[in-house]
């Protein structure tokens, strides 16, 4: 076997390289290669949070939310994990609805059904569809490994009837109940929201603010005083809240008298312009029970006929007295605190608002206007009839339907409910026993969204979305199904079925106990409820058990931090209701990605920027890079400038490995063949130092990705490859792979180089998935018998403790420090770097630098160029301070002392620094003539009569380091130089020629019949 390290392309040419992997992926069917390798592995249920597919381009966010999963689910895999991958779309919802709405220009619910639901509803399914495949190839684009040939979509049958079971259970365990509940209503779209929903979007709206007396029964001249910001809830008015633990008051104004809390007189005397005199003071609870004439009983016949209401209640929870008068006019069927009060004071509901946010007719002569609308009428109304004392108008901020921007109203309405109120105690033990990543996404901001825990309205009265499976009789006979199976059995009507959406699902009719027949309720399913059941509406539970045993619960999910309202709390609710426990272990959450200003990205502010740009401009792995490396839970101002500055960080890791490659490649290394082990007693000090660096950068990545802080893993990656290969041991090692003889020196040092580089590899290969195949693919893959097919089945690098040697890594940064010391003296001396120098004086006390200028005093000679190094105490510098004066020395600082650089130069180290320069430049001009790193050349150096001679004394090493078989030294004469290459050069202001030319075929023989020779030596 001769396996070796084979040759990288010199060039991190981005786009070839990335269609070179994406073509070796799909030719060789890498992706199902990995997944059947490591389907015997313990199980990891990564379950994927759906994304809306409201548009056929995904949200750059979005982008980084699947990358980010993608480097979970490499990680993992690297780890030997068997990864449930399966991505999903949440396809039902609104937002869906409202874009065909728009295409095909109808704008109600009555337009929708006017068209035909059939085909509202498939157009609905297409639109979703194509925009679940434009997202994955999006996806795919960016190196996304989920399997995308069969995602979960919450429109697929199989799902609905997971929803269907999962309510059918808790319908079975009394958690699935119809009800009154009052919620926050779209008049335009004619729908309840979610809570979630309505904290989304709000709006400066301008309301009247009205103050209103409500006569006292039986009293003519007295009042009680209340103020709304809706007078078109005062036709609804039931009952007015008091504070019991509030001091009113009787004040007079004028003939009147008013009631109001003693706390507000001084902010309605500012608006009345006018003094109330105050002559009675008493307790809130005094007023309880007391009954008043409603503003509005002669106008609106609901309230007329209202028989129980119209007194005064106590609320300690729902009236403040920071604003209004104390008095709280009470509306249950349009408020929730209202509504609760009204519940425990057996108050009747009245609600005079219908669907479309119109008065229904108990409201009189407001019937038919739309309840905002009808403000001035019903503030004009009261003015005439003696009860406004006041009004303005006020701006505040309110809520507004996030999709189509109408103000929203508060109704209450009958609807589907799960219970999960009283379940608050096992959901905050669950939430107490899932892992948070960073822990206060669970610990505090979970925790208060479950304080506010109310019962989950999940009806909706819409189309596209799951039907909710129950079936009614008007003898009140309710029946939830749980299958397609199970309903068709029952079906008295069809049994043709062609899926289960709206309409075809309600041409299903059952049959009664009764003996009537059963007809479906018209609402359906909270898109919440359907991405909320992911967990095992995605494994088709219950139709298979074992699968769901094997998986459930779900490992690891991942999302934006809206989702703790959302999408957590949906999955929670889901799994404890009908499986008892929460269905994720872990939760990592990440930020949102924002312009550069700090802005939302949307299309409408013209700052919307999409993956595919920066595929386009810069390559996917910088993309991924550029996200990846952000702290996941904060958000990403998005800027190009730093993206072109991450995109250098991969010229800097590609161009480490084709040092590695190309030098490894000349010498045939064979990394089975030069294990460490073998090599323990030629590894030098700085190889040591790598090795030490390189279980350490395996020991923090391997803890970061375990801690699903990806962005930390990342950033050790990047000092690993960027300082301690590139910056260092690169610099410091290439003298050693330059010379030709194999030696174990050099050997050392590959075989330092290659673990290094091999475990960087393996690290970096989740997050930068194309780079890393390629590198892979042309370096490593033939450089080991048995090495796998696929970067991607290289496992996660092991680390040893006791090889890292803290003392070393201490010391190298010191011996870092003396170099890059030395260099800045010298370029302040304008001394070469080439020009060896006599010796270098180190001033210090540190014990530190004095270990690490044993431990490293090989590395410290030939890095400064230098002939010795000596340490001396600090007090003993005089001798040299002397000398600084008279151009004998040279000094610097470092953080541990000073050094001095000796200036004087002999002949021969002028020759020596000399001769350095000839080869630099002559080692350019090979490149400029584009020879391979091993062929030999020969030539002529035409040097000036003053240094001629001097160079001659160099001739061998030149020869060698140019890696020329003949070079003469010719002084002070041209020569003709026919079929040469040549270049006069200027060093030290002297002039040089010199004239190359490749020596063809024969140098290769002659070099690798040497080689066999060795071979066969050893
Ligand atoms: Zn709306
Ligand atoms: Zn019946």
């Amino acid at each position: 076997m001769d396996e070796h390290v084979g040759v990288l392309p010199k060039q991190y040419d981005v786009k070839a390289i990335e269609q070179y992997t994406q073509n070796f992926w799909s030719q060789s069917g890498i992706y199902e290669l990995v997944k059947k390798r490591k389907s015997r592995c313990p199980k990891f249920y990564f379950l994927d949070g759906p994304p809306f597919p409201s548009s056929d381009t995904p949200h750059i966010g979005t982008c980084w939310n699947k990358v980010l999963k993608d480097s979970v689910i490499r990680f993992h895999r690297s780890r030997g994990f068997n990864v449930r991958d399966q991505p999903g779309y949440d396809c039902h919802g609104l937002p869906i609805e409202l874009a065909i709405e728009q295409k095909l220009g109808v704008k109600t619910k009555k337009d929708i059904e006017r068209i035909g639901l059939e085909r509202f509803v498939n157009e609905c399914r297409d639109f979703a569809e194509k925009n679940s495949e434009s997202m994955t190839r999006a996806f795919q684009e960016l190196g996304v490994w989920m399997d995308w040939s069969s995602p979960y979509m919450t429109h697929n049958d199989d799902y609905i009837e997971s929803d269907w079971w999962s309510l059918k259970e808790a319908w079975k365990n009394g958690l699935f109940e119809h009800g009154l509940r009052v919620v926050h209503w779209c008049p335009r779209d004619e729908t309840v929201l979610s809570d979630y929903e309505v904290v989304l979007e709000y709006k400066m709206l301008r309301d009247p603010s009205i103050y209103v007396k409500f006569r006292i029964e039986g009293r003519e001249k007295e009042s009680i005083l209340i103020w709304t910001t809706t007078p078109w809830t005062l036709p609804s008015n039931v009952a007015v809240m008091v504070n019991p633990d509030a001091e009113y008051v009787i004040a007079r104004f004028g003939d009147e008298s008013l009631i109001l809390a003693k706390a507000r007189v001084k902010a309605i005397e500012e608006k009345i312009q006018s003094q109330l005199d105050i002559i009675d003071t008493f307790p809130g609870t005094k007023l309880e029970g007391l009954r008043y004439r409603s503003a509005l009983q002669e106008l609106v016949p609901a309230q007329k006929e209202l028989t129980n209401g119209h007194y005064v209640v106590l609320s300690k929870e729902h009236v403040t007295l920071e604003e209004g008068t104390g008095c709280v006019h009470s509306a249950p069927g349009h408020g929730e605190e209202d509504y609760e009060v009204g519940l425990k004071y057996h108050l009747p509901i009245l609600m005079l608002v219908n669907d479309q946010g119109k008065f229904l007719d108990g409201a009189g002569k407001y019937s038919g206007q739309s309840a905002r609308e009808a403000n001035q009428e019903i503030i004009g109304d009261l003015k005439a009839n003696g009860a406004l004392l006041y009004s303005e108008d006020i701006e505040h901020r309110s809520p507004v339907c996030w999709r189509c921007k109408t103000p929203l109203i508060i109704r209450a309405t009958e609807q589907w409910i799960v219970r999960v109120a009283q379940l608050k105690e096992s959901f905050i033990k669950e939430v107490d026993s899932t892992r948070w990543v960073p822990d206060w996404a669970g610990a505090s901001q979970f925790k208060n969204w479950l304080a506010d825990l109310k019962d989950w309205v999940v009806s909706r009265q819409r189309f596209w979305g799951t039907p909710l499976p129950v079936w009614i009789c008007a003898c009140n006979e309710t029946r939830v199904i749980g299958s397609k199976e199970e309903l068709l059995k029952q079906s008295i009507s069809t049994t043709e079925l062609p899926n289960l959406h709206v309409p075809w699902v309600d041409k299903v009719k059952l049959r009664c106990k009764c003996g009537g027949e059963m007809t479906r309720i018209p609402d359906v399913m909270v898109g919440w409820y359907d991405s909320g059941a992911a967990s095992y509406a995605s494994l088709q539970h219950p139709k298979y058990p074992e699968i769901t045993k094997y998986w459930w619960p779900a490992d690891f999910i991942v999302e934006g931090r809206d989702q703790i309202s959302g999408w957590f709390f949906s999955l929670l609710k889901t799994g404890v209701v009908v499986m008892g426990r929460s269905p994720y272990k872990t939760v990592l959450m990440h930020g949102f990605v924002l312009d550069d200003k700090g802005r939302e990205m949307h299309k409408s502010l013209g700052n919307f920027v999409t993956a595919e740009e920066v595929i386009q401009k810069f390559g996917r792995d910088i993309f991924r890079y550029y996200v990846l490396q952000t702290t996941i839970w904060e958000d990403l101002k998005f800027s190009w400038d730093a993206i072109k500055q991450y995109s250098g960080d991969l010229d800097t890791f590609w161009n480490t490995f084709v040092f590695a490659s190309t030098y490894m490649n000349l010498d045939k290394f064979q990394p089975k063949r030069w294990p460490l082990k073998r090599l323990a007693r030629s590894l030098r000090p700085e190889d040591r130092w790598l090795l030490s660096r390189t279980h350490r950068t395996i020991k923090e990545a391997t803890a970061a990705m375990e801690d699903y802080k990806i962005h930390e893993a990342l950033r050790k990656l990047k000092t690993f490859l960027v300082e301690d290969l590139s910056h260092t041991y690169v610099r410091y090692i290439r003298r050693r792979t330059w010379i030709e003889k194999q030696t174990t020196d050099k050997q050392a040092a590959y075989a330092t180089l290659y673990f290094a580089l091999k475990s960087a590899l393996a690290m970096l290969t989740p997050m930068l998935p194309f780079l890393t195949e390629a590198i892979y693919q042309h370096m490593f893959r033939n450089a080991e018998p048995g090495n796998p097919e696929t970067v991607h089945l290289l496992n996660w690098p092991v680390y040893e403790d006791k090889m890292i040697i803290d003392s070393l890594e201490t010391e190298m940064e010191f011996a870092k420090a003396i170099i890059s010391t030395v260099a800045v003296i010298r370029g302040e001396k304008a001394l070469k770097q080439r020009q060896p120098v006599r010796r270098i004086i180190l001033a210090t006390d540190s014990k530190v630098t004095r270990s690490a200028l044993k431990a490293y005093s090989d590395l410290l000679l030939e890095q400064t160029n230098t002939r010795s190094m000596v340490r001396i105490p600090k007090e003993k510098t005089a001798k040299y301070e002397r000398e600084i004066s008279g151009g004998q020395f040279a000094k610097s600082t470092f953080q541990d002392g000073d050094i001095y650089l000796d200036l004087k130069l002999t002949k021969q180290d002028i020759a020596e620094g000399l001769a350095r320069d000839v080869v630099r430049r002559i080692q350019q001009m090979r490149k400029e003539m584009d020879l391979k790193v091993d062929s030999y050349i020969e030539g002529y150096i035409v040097a000036p009569s003053t240094t001629g001679n001097l160079l001659k004394t160099q001739q061998r090493y030149l020869t060698h380091e140019i890696r020329a078989k003949r070079l003469a030294i010719l002084i002070g004469r041209e020569e003709p130089l026919e079929g040469y290459f040549s270049k006069t050069w200027e060093i030290e202001k002297a002039k040089y020629v010199f004239a190359l030319r490749e020596i063809p075929i024969q140098s290769k023989n002659v070099k690798s019949k040497r080689r066999t020779k060795t071979t066969r030596c050893r």
